[in-house]
């Protein structure tokens, strides 16, 4: 039979489907732990298994590993050795927020506040007078844990920071908007009277359990469609959950299937703060977890095999990007910025300035990425970051570059990136989990 070209119907009734999933998937993973534990959830319902209890990695296997509950791998098999290199879609959870600090309660004038400690790059007056949530994991001296989630359970309290009213607000209005309102200022309002028996009896959690503990603050509240023609999701956290999403959706997509290349992607923790830390990228995490795919393959995983399989790699470094805002076209590079609506967004290097700290991906793997997308016919764009000597930035490739590996920049283009609610087009997060899918089923390297 022949195969029919999709129509309009089918269309949309694919871009409601995976918008709706991916909304549930951001509802429900407000915290990178919160994605880590959905996205295993997700990965064990398709048949994928912990590597740790498996002895061998045939072509088809669907296996994940996790980094201290935060990080996440995820690889099927392919009829390739996994010697012979791997395709990868790299992607963060963890996103920007309020941290509480060790010791985060205290008192003023009877007023009982937790004290925060910013996490990643926020304008910090988006963060004030707006319904918060508290989430995270408590760990206590005998080990047991607590998880702790207030604020989007129907019913739940919310918290606030609070401003001052634009009466008195006058000398604040004067200062430049970075100062506005002091880091150490963005303290949220927990109670007016002691919470310390509240805290105990209802949550079970004593004022001392609070030393080890992760607890952050987001923004509360599920993501809403934007605009009268609903073309937009208004969420929390698109930076970067909606990449590695899409990348997670895609990989679960082949279960069931035997790519040529292994496939995998990863899901990583601590991006917004340099990826630093045991469960960024910067760790050895990622070339552990092939090592341990390769003694799944061989039973013998030489260092020299491990290196080389890490060099014959490859990797769609999935992360966001900014889009071009026609109210603030001084942050674009002009006719190299990634228009919202126009599909992921390939970006050949980051970094600042004069390509300060950038990965830049060569030639011949750009056109490889070109010819994978436009074979597919993937709706996607090519861009730069913003405006030279604007500012700048950067993501995981650089790390994965090490290693010798092919690396490029591919994310959804996003207006307002770490504001509390940040914007994606619909079509470009279906597009851009279509992208990393045609990236897995591409057939091999020339
Ligand atoms: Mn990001
Ligand atoms: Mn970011």
């Amino acid at each position: 039979m022949k195969k029919k070209e999709k129509n309009k119907n089918d269309v949309d009734k694919e871009l409601e489907a995976y918008c709706a999933e991916y909304m549930d998937f951001l509802s429900k993973g407000k915290t990178e732990r919160r994605c880590y534990a959905e996205a295993v959830r997700l990965l064990e319902a398709r048949g994928f298994k912990n590597l740790d209890a498996v002895k061998t990695f045939k072509p088809g296997d669907r296996v994940y590993r996790g980094y201290h509950g935060k990080t996440l791998f995820a690889a099927i098999a392919g009829k390739d050795p996994v010697l012979s290199g791997i395709r990868v879609v790299g992607g963060h959870t963890d996103a920007p927020r309020l941290d509480l600090k060790p010791r985060p309660l205290y008192e003023k004038n009877g007023i009982t506040y937790f004290d925060t400690h910013i996490y990643g790059g926020i304008k910090k007056f988006q963060w004030l007078v707006m319904p918060l949530a508290l989430y995270g994991t408590v760990v206590k001296k005998d080990g047991s844990k607590i998880e702790v989630a207030i604020g989007d359970a129907p019913g739940d309290p919310v918290l606030m920071i609070s401003d001052v009213l634009p009466h008195f607000g006058k000398e604040q209005q004067e200062k430049p908007v970075k100062d506005a309102v002091a880091a150490e200022d963005m303290d949220v309002i927990a109670g007016l009277g002691p919470v310390d028996d509240i805290l105990r009896d209802k949550y079970c959690i004593e004022k001392d359990d609070l030393l080890s503990a992760e607890l952050e603050i987001v923004p509360a509240g599920a993501p809403r469609e934007v605009g009268l023609d609903r073309s937009m999701i208004a969420a929390y956290g698109h930076d970067d959950r909606v990449c590695a999403y899409a990348g997670l959706s895609a990989l679960m997509d082949l279960a069931g299937k035997t790519p040529v290349k292994t496939c995998a992607v990863v899901l990583c923790d601590k991006e917004e703060i340099g990826s630093v830390g045991a469960s960024g990228m910067a760790s050895s995490f990622f070339e552990n977890t092939v090592a341990e795919l390769i003694d799944r393959q061989s039973g013998n995983a030489r260092d020299i095999d491990v290196r080389r399989a890490l060099e014959r790699s490859t990797m769609l470094s999935a992360d966001v990007c900014a889009a071009s805002d026609p109210h603030f076209p001084d942050a674009d590079s002009i006719g190299n910025a990634a228009k919202m609506g126009g599909g992921p967004c390939a970006i050949k290097y980051t970094g600042a300035a004069s390509k300060s700290g950038a990965s830049d991906a060569r030639a011949e793997f750009v056109a490889e990425v070109r010819r994978i997308m436009d074979d597919a016919k993937i709706d996607w764009q090519m861009g730069e970051l913003g405006r030279a000597e604007k500012g700048g930035g950067g993501t995981i490739a650089k790390f994965m570059a090490r290693f010798g590996m092919d690396v490029i920049d591919f994310g959804t283009p996003l207006f307002n990136m770490h504001a509390p609610w940040e914007l994606a087009s619909r079509h470009d997060c279906l597009h851009t989990k279509k992208a990393y899918a045609a990236y897995f089923n591409a057939p091999k390297r020339a």
